[in-house]
């Protein structure tokens, strides 16, 4: 794995490899497994995975989930660049019917927490029967909601990191392990 990479006009150093994320999974999904083990192919769990960031994370997840369950998408933006706008935008807009799901959103990382706020607020606008947020990184120094983060796989210091998803401006998704910002 390369020590550092450029995506546009930045240089990102090395700073999580992907099998410390692999293993962070392996803990966030063992316990999801005991948490949903109640669920049935009558009443399936719902994972909404937040695109475009959080698709990696999403396919992990499922392949280590053993419960039933449904996988359905969205996708709000508030990030531009490397910083985050404040403003959200719905592109893909909530799957329909989720009155009385049992929904567990999945997010890429968690800054601000606006996202996972507006997100949160419209899932229970639709009376679903219960939301948790599984999130693969927590910037904790950043967060101050008061929305409980119940499934986070890594805390994370507040930088700009990109791979395993997450984008630098559409770039840099496919890398497989975490890189951050190098200034
Ligand atoms: P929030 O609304 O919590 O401030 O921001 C959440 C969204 O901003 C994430 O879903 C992600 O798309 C983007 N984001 C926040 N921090 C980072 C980061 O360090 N790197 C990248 N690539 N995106 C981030």
């Amino acid at each position: 794995m390369e020590q550092k990479i450029s995506l546009h006009d930045k240089t990102f150093r090395l700073f999580i490899p992907n099998e410390t994320i692999e293993k962070a999974i392996d803990a966030v999904a063992a316990r999801l497994n005991k948490e949903y083990a109640d669920c049935t192919d009558e009443h399936p769990a719902l994972l909404l995975c937040t695109l475009n960031g959080a698709v990696i994370f999403s396919a992990e997840l499922l392949k280590r989930l053993t419960f039933p369950l449904e996988f359905k998408a969205c996708k709000l933006s508030s990030y531009q660049g490397t910083t985050s706008t404040g403003i959200v935008n719905t592109e893909v807009p909530l799957p329909k019917n989720l009155e009385g799901r049992r929904v567990i959103i999945v997010e890429d990382i968690v800054d601000t927490g606006t996202t996972i706020e507006t997100l949160h607020g419209q899932l229970m606008e639709r009376r679903v029967q219960d939301v948790r947020i599984c999130t693969l990184f927590l910037k904790p120094e950043v967060y101050k909601k008061s929305i409980k983060l119940d499934y986070v796989a890594m805390e994370i210091p507040n930088k700009f990191v990109v791979g395993f998803g997450l984008d630098y401006d559409e770039l840099g998704r496919n890398i497989k392990d975490l890189y951050v910002l190098d200034i």
